[in-house]
């Protein structure tokens, strides 16, 4: 027998390769250690939770509290590996699942970063620091501090350099990390909250009532919000909601608490967007505050702790619960089958410097139906050589020579070729070279812009605030005059040149709003701020235009880098040749 060679493969893990693994199990990324230190602070029943990032989390992040602090004891053990203060009751499997093993998100994060704590309670004269590295304790001290605590996590993941290749950019990180403490602080409007990330005030939350903090988070005034509330079978939902004037195209305004606690959820999330049903403007995203409490067996244990995502075991019924509740916020009837007309129209209202409100459309109303168009013209026509399909059916040299133009449907551009006619999409043409343009003032200093008379101030969440703050440098160089004004509010005092559709101030909320999404299908952050810049400032479906601008748009179009395709990939083009055009006419 040879047990000895056998026994000689297994060898114990030391104690700190424990950790790291462990470690990388709860601390995903900064807004995991984040997450940890912000409930840590709640539940040590902070009034005020002050977090504050440097480079995303990467290089630092620090959270202090007023909470009750710890004894010098109780700080020593609290970066022990199942230490915890906590008692809960094991059949309490919610907190287990949602809130993963406990006791060991201290130890997890001091093994992969440089954790220093400080700390006091009200029982001791003198407050303790604590300092862990790489899940060795470097420091044990006194410290002179109010009764709370500050925890700072240096160097993440210094030693584990795996998980900090699979970070995501800075400003992604940063997002990640608004996204939590906005969650947190959704499920605890009576703490208040302050973001600062890079030296920037991005977020400041007062304590307050339910309604103060959704409105703060859904960024609609308090009295404008819409409750509901409904209770069935044990199950009670309140929510709070913005009608579908307030309906963004992101999610980032939707906040679903369970049991207090901030979870995600598909069928309740859906169940919402029910409840809505035709007051919902297609293509947006409704934005909700709502609280559910429900027996906590009701909540599948088959979900990763880490996970926020939970099942619930009579999910239907939660779900009907949650359409029912945002009914009654929007105070339609029960009655299924019906669709109504909005009750307001899509209109948001923008705060002017002084305070006026003035009002612009908050959705797009063309594109929907010229795509349509288009779409159904491709396949019937292939033989008239639509670019990308029938391969490069238009060339440059079709377009050379004089420019002769007539608009039809006031949508499209008529023009003869050397050897056939082209048909233009005004809007998609327009797009293209806007588009070019954008990408070039990204490369260039100095874009023509013009001062506003009057700055106007817009007020964004911290989600949007990050995306505005990645997108800063690029905005400027397109002529945009941005300042930070406050925590989360944007001065603006110049907007590029000419500018189209700047509708005081709405173009900049659709460009921040659509970056949070293309940036997850772009390749660059340039071309998503310069793809969603062209859309929203080129010429529309169903303007007239005069000869010159005609001539304009299609001089351009013909110099543009590619004229042919716009950059959502429709077909910019559609050419009808001499050729094809005698065949139908029986002349070939
Ligand atoms: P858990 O929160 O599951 O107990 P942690 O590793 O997050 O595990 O924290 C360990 C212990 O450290 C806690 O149980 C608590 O006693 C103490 N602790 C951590 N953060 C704080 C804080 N901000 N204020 C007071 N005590 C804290
Ligand atoms: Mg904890």
């Amino acid at each position: 027998m040879s047990t000895n060679k056998q026994t000689a493969k297994i060898a114990v893990l030391d104690e700190t390769l424990i950790r790291k693994i462990a470690a990388g199990e709860v601390i995903e990324r900064p807004a995991s250690v984040i997450k940890e230190l912000v409930e840590n602070a709640l539940d040590a029943g902070a009034h005020r939770v002050h977090v504050e990032v440097m480079a995303g989390g990467r290089q630092s992040l620090t959270v202090s509290d007023d909470g009750e602090g710890m004894s010098r004891e109780d700080a020593r053990l609290s970066v022990e590996r199942h230490a915890t203060s906590k008692l809960r009751s094991p059949s309490d499997l919610f907190a287990i699942q949602t809130l993963g093993f406990r006791g060991e998100a201290l130890a997890s994060i001091g093994a992969v970063s440089r954790l220093s704590i400080e700390t006091r309670c009200a029982e001791e004269s003198a407050g303790t620091r604590i300092v862990v590295e790489g899940g060795i304790q470097r420091e044990l001290s006194s410290v002179a501090r109010d009764v709370g605590t500050r925890v700072a996590v240096r160097n993440l993941f210094f030693n584990t350099p795996a998980r900090r290749k699979f970070l995501k950019p800075i400003e992604t990180e940063a997002r990640y990390i608004a996204q939590v403490v906005t969650q947190l602080a959704a499920a605890h409007p009576e703490v208040g909250f302050e973001v600062v990330s890079q030296e920037r005030l991005s977020l400041s939350l007062l304590p307050g009532e339910r309604r103060d903090r959704a409105g703060e988070l859904l960024d609609i005034a308090a009295e404008g919000l819409l409750a509901g509330e409904y209770e069935e079978a044990g199950i009670r939902v309140e929510v709070l909601l913005g009608g579908p004037a307030f309906c963004r195209k992101t999610r980032s305004r939707q906040f679903l608490l369970v049991r207090g606690r901030p979870v995600y959820s598909r069928a309740l999330n859906q169940a919402v967007y029910r409840g809505y049903g035709g007051l919902l403007p297609s293509e947006t995203h409704p934005p909700f505050a709502m609280w559910i409490d429900l027996d906590p067996r009701q909540i599948d244990v088959n979900v990763h702790p880490t996970k926020k995502e939970i099942r619930l075991a009579d999910e239907r019924l939660v779900a009907q619960a949650v359409a029912r509740a945002v009914r009654q916020a929007l105070e339609m009837p029960e009655t299924a089958g019906f669709t109504y007309a909005p009750l307001q129209p899509s209109y948001q209202p923008l705060q002017l410097a002084e305070g006026t409100a003035v009002f612009a459309p908050a959705g797009e109303s063309s594109g929907g139906d010229d795509q349509m168009a288009l779409h159904l013209l491709a396949p019937a026509l292939p033989q008239f050589g639509i670019p990308g399909e029938a391969g490069e059916a238009v060339r440059r040299g079709d377009l050379e020579g004089p420019v002769r133009v007539l608009q039809v449907h006031d949508k499209y551009l008529l023009l003869q070729l050397q050897d056939g006619i082209a048909v233009i999409d005004q809007h998609v043409a327009h797009e293209r070279i806007r588009f070019e343009e954008a990408l070039d003032r990204f490369e260039a200093e100095g874009a023509p812009s013009q001062q506003l008379l009057m700055p106007l101030t817009i007020h964004l969440n911290p989600v949007e605030l990050e995306a505005a703050r990645q997108a800063e440098a690029l905005l400027g160089r397109l002529g945009f005059g941005i300042r930070e004004f406050g925590a989360g509010t944007l001065l603006i005092d110049a907007i590029p040149a000419g500018l189209r559709n700047w509708q005081e101030g709405a173009l900049l909320y659709k460009l921040i709003d659509e970056l949070i999404q293309e940036k997850e299908i772009r390749d660059s952050l340039q071309e998503a701020m310069a793809a969603s810049y062209a859309c929203h400032t080129s010429i529309r479906a169903g303007e007239r235009l005069v000869q010159s601008e005609m001539q304009e748009l299609v001089e351009r179009l013909l110099k543009a880098r590619e004229p042919f395709v716009c950059p959502h990939g429709r077909p910019i083009i559609v050419k009808l040749s001499l050729r094809e055009l005698d065949k139908l006419f029986g002349r070939a």
